[in-house]
């Protein structure tokens, strides 16, 4: 089933002190099915923080329309869009973007207090993914007294409290030792697994992309190509 589907995805910059308008996205066109688990790769400036953006109805294409779940990201008026996106969407940020006046438990739960959801069900959901990405031991603590990896950790949690049909990740182990991006990688191919939540993300990573089941490739603004896998990773 079909999640999000762009469709003739242009993005043009306009002039900015003295340098030429960029095209940063030349049509794009993209379909991804429920529970895919996506990479979007390709060299800097290739366009793929702002193809991120606009899938994820941050910013606006110049033309072209993006649907998730059948609804029309550039017909809805900005308010219905944040609402969606606050619904619908999770999302996963390189530099973590917890608030440090918070705890984990309270990073964690404000997304589920601005939807009005009561005690009882965010006290379950908490500890549900608390135990998924083991940190249990953390909740109480403020972002600054944990790793990078805890706090990547807490941010996907975060980002699954309100059961997102999709998670954009933007570089989300761009800030993280190899160990931990094991880890964090490991988190999204479990919720692709036992929540059937699409992941979609943007990295350099190719250690991570390798954890994905599809890897799109573009290249001056345009989908160069792509690769699926077939196999289990570890049947390698
Ligand atoms: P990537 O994430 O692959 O590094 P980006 O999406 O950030 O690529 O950028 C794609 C192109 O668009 C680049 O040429 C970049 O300089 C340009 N660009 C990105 N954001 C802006 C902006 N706000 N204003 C003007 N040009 C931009
Ligand atoms: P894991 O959960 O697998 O231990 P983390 O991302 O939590 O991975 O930790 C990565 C590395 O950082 C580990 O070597 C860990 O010992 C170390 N570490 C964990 N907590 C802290 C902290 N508060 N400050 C500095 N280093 C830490």
């Amino acid at each position: 089933m079909t999640i999000l589907e762009a469709n003739n995805i242009f993005k043009v910059y306009g002039e900015f002190n003295g340098e030429r308008e960029t095209v940063a996205l030349n049509n794009i066109n993209l379909l991804i099915n429920r529970g895919d688990f996506v990479a979007i790769m390709g060299p800097s400036g290739s366009g793929k923080t702002t193809l991120l953006n606009i899938l994820s109805g941050i910013d606006q294409p110049t033309s072209g329309e993006v649907t998730i779940g059948g609804e029309n990201l550039n017909e809805m008026k900005s308010d219905a869009l944040a609402h969606f996106r606050r619904k619908q969407l999770g999302f996963v940020f390189q530099d973590f973007n917890l608030l440090d006046s918070l705890t984990v438990k309270e990073n964690i739960m404000l997304p589920m207090i601005l939807e009005k959801k009561n005690l009882t069900e965010m006290e379950e959901k908490i500890h549900e993914l608390a135990s998924l990405f083991e940190i249990k031991s953390i909740l109480n603590k403020y972002p600054y007294h944990i790793s990078g990896g805890q706090q990547q950790r807490t941010a996907v949690s975060r980002a699954l409290v309100n059961e997102p049909q999709i998670i954009f990740a933007d570089e989300p182990t761009g800030n993280l030792d190899s160990k931990s991006s094991t880890a964090i990688m490991e988190c999204f191919e479990r919720i692709v697994d036992k929540m059937s939540t699409t992941v979609l993300l943007v990295t350099h990573d190719v250690f991570a992309a390798s954890y994905c089941q599809k890897v799109i490739f573009i290249r001056d603004g345009a989908v160069h190509s792509s690769i699926s896998k077939t196999t289990n990773r570890n049947a390698f």
